[in-house]
């Protein structure tokens, strides 16, 4: 195993354009710094709108060609990518735990799970169908065909620094669409690391380029004008995905959008508690609960609220902070000080609201940005807490005495992305799987992330779905041709 000098010295810090990796025009670099420690671990190439506007021309120009390989060749590169990353997993797994923060044991399922968009999405770019028939009058053949919906544009977040990543950059290569990606300015390593592999897997030049900047928006601009983009991949939070969709209606480019969650968690009377416990550990506790899928309200039954309050706040109580990398760490530290400055506000207005901490409720040490796991009990209905995405180790519990109120409150939130429930009646199950306003659901389990299943939501957590035999979908366009039976 590499030491940590060792792995940063292997990760490239420039940017990636048309398969050379170059200095970027900003005088000042970029720091990317460990969130465990507050210090940095490299400074990388930090873009300007110039460095943008030459990746997407790298883009544009390869576009044709890229869509005129064949299948075969561009899942060929997929699997030698997958096989490159598997290879690497603990590089991956240490260096995302390194710039993100969360513990190693996660940074490796995270390394598992983003790889496997890889494998899909090469295992789907053979599989590219349409559709032939005749017309209804009798008159003519109709052929429905796929093709490329052209240069692509995908910015990531910093919370899951391979997965979000690869989850656009897969389904883009598969469906032979050249893209312009750019990470998060927080964790931007893993994503050049990742490219790398790309690279070495024989990637052609342009295919995927890369920039990292510090000027989101200035850089994004242009690009996004630019007549020649077609698409745009988004996730990330959803006030910057609906300025984004604004500036993608100018040039009506093909958009997804994957934004914030605000993911009830419903707990009934008849629950199996130990298993809800382990659920709302999974769904709340996932990378330090920083993930859009994250259990941001828990809405338990009021006979069971006391008893799933206390063995949760139990086990939350119960997780070890640390570095990511350190050995016995089960929790690490939220992204900056801001989140953590985020976390004592939220924790503080909620006691002024009425609710009782359980657990936890403050910052731990002087070093890096760590807040303890936290529990809040008896949060009321109307609590500022259950309106805003969280991003961050804080449990609210709600109680409820109907499975209607259960409902209204569940679905009482402008996002949509996923919910979880917790019960052993089969037929609530199916009532709650149709009446929860959400693009996925979790039943009796706090995990729904797979590679091979439709990942996406509905109301304000955006449009469009990653992943599944959906996700490439995104990046090919319907045409349809008559011919005329003669
Ligand atoms: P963010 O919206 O602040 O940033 C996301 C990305 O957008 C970053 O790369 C950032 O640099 C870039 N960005 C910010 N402003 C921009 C602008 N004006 N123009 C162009 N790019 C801009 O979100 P974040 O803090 O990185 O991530 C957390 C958010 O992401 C949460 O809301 C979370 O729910 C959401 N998220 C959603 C999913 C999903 O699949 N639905 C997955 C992960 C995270």
């Amino acid at each position: 195993m590499l030491t940590e000098a060792e792995l940063l010295a292997k990760v490239p810090t420039g940017l990636y354009i048309n398969g050379q990796w170059v200095e970027g025009s900003a005088k000042t670099p970029i720091s990317v710094e460990d969130p465990a420690t507050g210090k940095t671990l490299l400074t990388i190439a930090n873009a300007t709108a110039e460095d943008g506007m030459k990746a997407l021309t790298a883009a544009a120009d390869v576009q044709d060609s890229w869509a005129k390989t064949s299948p075969r060749e561009r899942a060929e590169i997929l699997r030698r990518t997958f096989e490159i990353v598997r290879d690497r997993a603990e590089e991956f797994a240490m260096l995302i735990s390194l710039e993100m923060g969360k513990p190693l044991a996660e940074a490796r399922g995270e390394v598992t799970y983003g790889n496997e968009f890889v494998r899909w999405f090469g295992e789907e770019a053979a599989r590219i169908g349409g559709r032939f028939g005749s017309n209804p009058e009798g008159t003519g053949k109709m052929l429905i065909t796929k093709r490329p919906v052209g240069p692509a544009f995908a910015i990531t977040p910093w919370n899951f620094p391979l997965a979000m990543a690869t989850r656009k950059i897969a389904p883009a290569i598969a469906a032979g669409c050249t893209m312009v990606v750019k990470p998060a300015e927080l964790t931007p390593l893993t994503t050049l690391f990742f490219v790398k592999a790309l690279e070495e897997a024989g990637l052609p030049a342009g295919v995927i380029n890369v920039i990292t900047t510090s000027t989101s928006s200035a850089t994004s601009g242009p690009i996004i004008a630019d007549p020649r983009l077609r698409k745009i991949t988004f996730t990330g939070s959803t006030p910057v995905g609906v300025r984004l969709l604004q500036q993608a209606a100018e040039n009506v480019l093909r958009t997804s959008m994957e934004l914030g969650g605000n993911a009830p968690f419903l707990v009934f009377e008849d629950a199996d508690i130990d298993a809800a416990v382990t659920g709302a550990m999974q769904a709340k506790m996932r990378n330090i609960g920083q993930a859009c899928t994250a259990a941001n309200r828990f809405i338990v039954h009021e006979a069971v609220a006391d008893e799933f309050a206390s063995k949760f706040a139990s086990k939350m109580g119960e997780l070890n902070l640390g570095r990511g990398i350190a050995d016995g760490t089960t929790c690490g530290p939220v992204i900056n000080k801001d989140a953590q400055d985020n976390m004592q506000r939220l924790v503080d207005l909620s006691v002024k609201e009425g609710a009782d901490i359980v657990t936890g409720g403050s910052s731990l040490g002087s070093e890096g940005y760590f807040f303890k796991p936290t529990v809040l009990a008896n949060v009321p209905e109307d609590a500022s807490i259950l309106k805003e995405e969280i991003f961050g180790p804080i449990a609210p519990i709600v109680r409820f005495k109907t499975e209607a109120d259960a409902v209204r409150l569940a679905n009482n939130t402008e996002y949509g992305l996923v919910s979880y429930a917790f019960t052993k009646d089969l037929a609530r199950a199916m009532r709650l799987v149709d009446s929860l306003d959400t693009g996925m659901s979790g039943i009796n389990t706090g995990l729904v992330s797979n590679a091979a299943a439709p990942f996406g939501g509905v109301k304000q957590s955006g449009m469009g779905r990653e992943g599944g035999s959906e996700g490439i979908e995104e990046y090919l366009e319907t045409r349809y041709v008559l011919i005329p039976n003669l």
